[in-house]
């Protein structure tokens, strides 16, 4: 789960962690109320949306005009700003084209960089461990970095039996070219966000710039934290930060019934029971030149509205131009599968064509439902003929 930068702040100040005074607003009025709190004289005016490079993104209808975060010196100019941002859409290098629509801005008190540096926490999954990343390259994006001069990414993975030790953190700071009072100010900083990520369950805390001020404090000027899903059951307060707003709701839809759903950007639909398997029908989706337009897991225990409702998911994507079910019935039963499949293509006019491919428990009686379904219906023996089968099918289609 992903929270707004305002948010990822109030969090990590909890833990002591360096960050500007700021406030959210939802309208220019707000925005005003928010900047006289501060008091000025500068002030920043930034996009709250789930997507990075909001400096450089670009409003949609206004591609000449600034970004979505704005350095500005009246009160007039921050009501005059947040009037631009708000229920206008922000295009990012992050949001795809479609860009994503700016409900709240953050103000923020205006900060005097004198340099911009990268940090990130993150669990390295070759280690097991949470590894710090640092990087001289703030502002940038690290992947650039990482891809154009992965010499230049710092890293420390911290073996949770010691937990963050301030040797790290002067390791860390002292390869960033900071100095004196900087460094005890950035140690500080590090050990504070590594106890925010262990005991908020997060999967990624990245301040990107982390910089240094005029005075040499450390201080983060962006902030993003992404949480371990599996873990939320333990943070009530923060499922409570969720912005339904920012997430897909085609996913969304697909967690409120328990379906293991990611959009992804080809053409074709699949149904799959266990992750491994769907894995698979993609990877042979590919293979035989189609792109799966999703990943969806059914679950070993679903019902005939489950697979209705994952059906409908997989419809509600206009870029669907085929569909493949590939099913191995062990816990889940081909008959269950099938009846799911006719209902939900009764409900919604089906229009693109269908392969599916069923093994295991009641095969017979899920192959005689799809049959009698006077559906058209293409058949498949295994996995390779099903993939084969439907990327044929949506090529003669188009
Ligand atoms: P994004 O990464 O989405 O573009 P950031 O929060 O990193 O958004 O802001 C982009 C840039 O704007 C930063 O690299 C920094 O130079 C500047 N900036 C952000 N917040 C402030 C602030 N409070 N004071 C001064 N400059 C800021
Ligand atoms: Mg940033």
């Amino acid at each position: 789960m992903n929270i707004h930068e305002y948010q990822a702040k109030q969090l990590l100040r909890k833990y002591g962690v360096a960050v500007l005074e700021g406030g959210v607003a939802y309208t220019p009025a707000e925005a005003v109320q928010e900047a006289k709190k501060l008091g000025g004289p500068v002030w920043v005016v930034k996009s709250q949306i789930h997507a990075g490079g909001r400096g450089k993104g670009k409003f949609k209808g206004n591609e000449n005009g600034a970004g979505g975060v704005r350095v500005v010196k009246s009160l007039e100019d921050v009501e005059k700003n947040a009037q631009e941002m708000l229920g206008q859409v922000l295009v990012t290098h992050q949001t795809g084209p479609a860009g994503k629509e700016v409900k709240r801005v953050y103000i923020e008190q205006g900060c005097d960089i004198k340099r911009e540096l990268y940090l990130g926490m993150l669990i390295d999954r070759a280690t097991s461990r949470v590894t710090i990343m640092a990087s001289t390259e703030g502002g940038m994006e690290i992947e650039e970095v990482a891809a154009h001069s992965p010499e230049k990414i710092l890293k420390v993975a911290i073996d949770p039996v010691i937990g963050f030790q301030q040797f790290h953190g002067r390791q860390l700071a002292f390869g960033l070219g900071l100095e004196g009072k900087q460094v005890s100010s950035a140690v500080k900083f590090m050990a504070a966000m590594y106890k925010a990520f262990i005991d908020l369950d997060c999967s990624i805390v990245e301040i990107n710039p982390l910089v240094v001020t005029g005075a040499g404090d450390v201080v983060a000027l962006d902030a993003k934290v992404n949480f371990d899903d599996n873990a939320l059951y333990r943070h009530k307060d923060i499922e409570e930060l969720r912005d339904e707003d920012e997430e897909d709701p085609s996913e969304l839809e697909a967690a409120r019934h328990s379906l293991n759903y990611i959009k992804l950007d080809g053409t074709i639909g699949c149904m799959v029971n266990g992750a491994g398997l769907a894995m698979a029908t993609m990877d042979i989706i590919k293979l035989y030149g189609g792109e799966p337009a999703n990943f969806l897991d059914v679950g070993g225990g679903a019902t005939k509205e489950r697979v209705t409702t994952a059906f409908k998911l997989i419809l509600s994507d206009s870029n669907v131009e085929g569909i493949l079910v590939n099913i191995f019935g062990g816990i889940m039963r081909c008959d269950v599968i099938a009846e799911g499949v006719v209902a939900a293509a009764r409900e919604v006019s089906l229009n693109v064509p269908l392969v599916v491919r069923l093994e295991g428990t009641n095969v017979e009686l899920g192959k005689k439902i799809l049959s009698e379904s006077g559906l058209p219906i293409i058949a498949a023996d295994n996995l390779a003929d099903a993939a084969e089968k439907v990327v044929k099918a949506v090529k003669e289609a188009a």
